[in-house]
């Protein structure tokens, strides 16, 4: 059997970035920018004041203090979005708005608070040197600089700097779709009435929602008897569909009507079975006319850490993405003591707190048997090691954060 890591190496071995799409700027968002944003212009586009004062050439206002204010001739009032009629002279000022293009003549900005307005002229208590409270053209962004590099994952700082660009639209790597089949002849949609001996399709939602989660498109294919040529037709319609990437569930264990890996060899190839984690050791990995085929196992907690483990860094590379790696940090066991004599790597669904500065870590749920409510109240995997036979309260172990931790 291989290993948690071993398994993930092969899996994202197989796995290459999709191609480009062009989208709306604001459809971006969190996707991974696939060209590089160059500047056509200079940001800010002109030399402009960074406060609300006057304009002025700073020689002039040398020496200047509140005893002794220097006293400037004002010859307008110049608002941001409007480009300055003068030029300003010597013993000259223009009242001048934050953002208004500074006036030619003038080096530097009184801030007003500085100032007092006199019958046509202003009387200024401190002297400014050259270039004070002014932003020049290009100071942020020079004209052809490279604003934003390709491969960068597009937050909303992002989209104000590809807004300043003049930048409507976008190239950005496409989002993977994924196929999602379910397997088993007890399953019956979320919507229909219980029936004896079937239990609700949970997966198909859970699944779909980590794909969600993963910024990716989940395709709904829907449930599948334990019945070869059912999971064939539902292979093939993820086909038809243009899925990146096929995830099933169930079905993929030892048992008389665990078709998935027979499917797959069939249609395609099977790359690897059976991965040494706890829960989630019944994984395959296998290809299907190029597209990736990762068969979950049915439990609905073993296949969502499975997903966490292999599905989602593998569509995070899909996506362009190469920070694919979930948060860890390191906590404090609050116990109860969990021994693990298997020599698998347990995943173990955990509530982390930060309190005082220390993270502390306890498990969500009833360690072997815990099922999807211990999932619900996780924030976290626990991850404990393959050769840690016992851990206890007190021991440091590392978690995988779902989400990052404040307080
Ligand atoms: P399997 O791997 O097919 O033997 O399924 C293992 C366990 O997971 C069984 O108890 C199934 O009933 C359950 N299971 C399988 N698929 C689903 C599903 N889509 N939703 C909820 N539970 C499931
Ligand atoms: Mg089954």
């Amino acid at each position: 059997m291989i290993s948690v890591d071993e398994a993930r190496e092969i899996i994202l071995s197989k796995i290459d970035r999709l191609s480009t799409e062009e989208v709306p700027i604001l459809d971006s968002l969190g996707r991974v920018l696939d060209e590089d944003i160059i500047s056509e212009s200079n940001i800010p586009p002109f030399d402009n004041s960074s406060m609300d004062g006057y304009a002025v050439r700073s020689e002039d206002t040398a020496g200047a203090w509140p005893a002794g204010p220097v006293e400037l001739k004002v010859l307008g009032n110049l608002a941001a979005g409007y480009v300055p009629e003068s030029s300003i002279g010597k013993g000259e000022a223009i009242r001048i708005m934050t953002g208004a293009q500074m006036p030619e003549g003038a080096d530097a900005v009184v801030m007003v608070e500085n100032t007092e307005k006199t019958n046509g002229g202003v009387l200024i208590f401190t002297p400014v040197k050259p270039g004070e409270n002014v932003r020049f053209a290009g100071e942020d962004i020079r004209v052809g600089e490279v604003a934003l590099r390709r491969g960068k994952k597009i937050t909303p700082g992002d989209i104000g700097m590809i807004a300043s660009v003049g930048k409507a639209r976008v190239k950005v790597v496409k989002r993977p779709k994924v196929a999602i089949i379910t397997t088993g002849d007890e399953l019956i949609n979320i919507d229909e009435p219980l029936a004896p001996g079937k239990i609700r399709n949970s997966n198909a939602y859970s699944i779909a929602a980590q794909v969600i989660d993963t910024g990716c498109i989940p395709l709904m294919i829907g449930i599948v008897r334990d019945a070869k040529e059912d999971l064939m037709a539902k292979v093939r319609q993820a086909i038809e569909e243009s899925a990146d990437m096929i995830i099933t569930t169930g079905g993929v264990s030892v048992g008389d009507y665990d078709f998935v890996k027979d499917i797959i060899k069939q249609a395609g190839e099977v790359v690897f079975w059976q991965v040494d984690m706890k829960p989630g050791k019944q994984l395959a990995f296998g290809i299907i006319k190029e597209i990736p085929v990762i068969s979950l196992p049915g439990h609905p907690t073993s296949s969502m850490v499975s997903f966490e483990q292999f599905a989602r860094p593998a569509l995070l590379k899909m996506s362009g993405r190469t920070d694919i790696a979930r948060m860890t940090v390191e906590a404090v066991f609050q116990g109860p003591p969990f021994v693990n004599k298997t020599g698998r790597r347990n995943m173990l669904r955990a509530v982390v707190t930060k309190e005082d500065g220390v993270f502390k870590a306890r498990l969500s749920g009833l360690l072997q048997s815990d099922g999807l409510k211990a999932m619900a109240l996780a924030n976290g995997l626990m991850v404990m090691p393959e050769d840690v036979e016992e851990i206890k309260a007190g021991d440091k172990v590392t978690v995988q954060l779902f989400e990052p931790i404040t307080g």
